[in-house]
């Protein structure tokens, strides 16, 4: 599967500001970016959006993108994702005060856009893809996001600090090849990364160690302003198969 972290940064630095992940061009996991996209036929291709939490870094382009998307008709863009996040969304963003209330004005004949929730464990199929919800910890409810196309399975954990649900059922993955995970802090943070419910150095390697599999981590969610203490404290660690995302680089997996 092809699978690209959009870029909201300069791509060379290595990080970004706002998450999206695109896959196969259709599917995209988080809204932080796609409807910055300044490419609209690649807007107009993205059919399913999952969102894994509400943090505006996972959200902030998504009133734009469904906007620029709509066509007036029955076909809309299908959102996905845990109940009280959709609900979230309705009552805070689509309210007709922040943005106009999508959901409402979506009729079958005539839509803006389609919710679907999504539930722990419950797989879902799109566009030949197998995408399974497994929870992860981060302080909102989170859902980390495994995805398989028959040949590999890719794991995309979201925002997470230490967490366990996740490693055991990538334990029972077949052709687990790449987990893009979270290292938000440097050690010299590790307490902020505690407290908001991300990963430090120090815990990114200790998570690395619950996964028995021999898989790429590519290292995602540096925070911008400690991006260069973070590369010089994993470099130093010697990780085996460990780098940092290319935003804008498309992964073959
Ligand atoms: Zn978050
Ligand atoms: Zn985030």
């Amino acid at each position: 599967m092809r699978v690209e972290m959009l870029p909201s940064s300069i791509p060379a630095s290595g990080t970004q500001f706002l998450v999206s992940f695109l896959i196969n061009d259709t599917i995209a996991i988080d809204a932080g970016a796609i409807g910055f996209l300044a490419d609209l036929g690649r807007q107009n291709r993205i059919k399913h959006v999952f969102v894994t939490h509400e943090h505006l870094d996972h959200i902030a382009s998504l009133p734009i993108f469904l906007e620029n998307v709509y066509q007036p008709g029955p076909d809309c863009v299908e959102l996905l994702a845990a109940r009280d996040v959709l609900d979230f969304l309705h009552d805070d963003i689509f309210n007709g005060r922040v943005w106009p209330d999508f959901i409402r004005l979506s009729h079958p004949e005539d839509s803006f856009v389609q919710t679907t929730p999504l539930e722990i464990l419950q797989p879902l199929h799109r566009d030949g893809l197998t995408i399974t919800p497994v929870s992860v910890s981060h302080g909102v409810d989170t859902l980390g996001l495994v995805v398989e196309d028959g040949i590999s399975a890719v794991a995309f954990p979201s925002d997470t600090g230490p967490t366990e649900a996740i490693w055991q059922y990538l334990s029972t993955v077949q052709n687990l090849k790449a987990v893009f995970l979270e290292a938000s802090f440097p050690a010299s943070q590790a307490g902020l990364a505690t407290l908001t419910g991300h990963l430090s150095t120090a815990t990114f390697a200790a998570e690395v160690k619950k996964l028995s599999s021999q898989v790429r981590w590519i290292i995602v969610h540096r925070k911008a302003r400690f991006a260069a203490e973070i590369a010089r404290e994993i470099d130093a660690m010697q990780i085996p198969n460990v780098e940092f995302v290319c935003p804008g680089t498309v992964y073959e997996l």
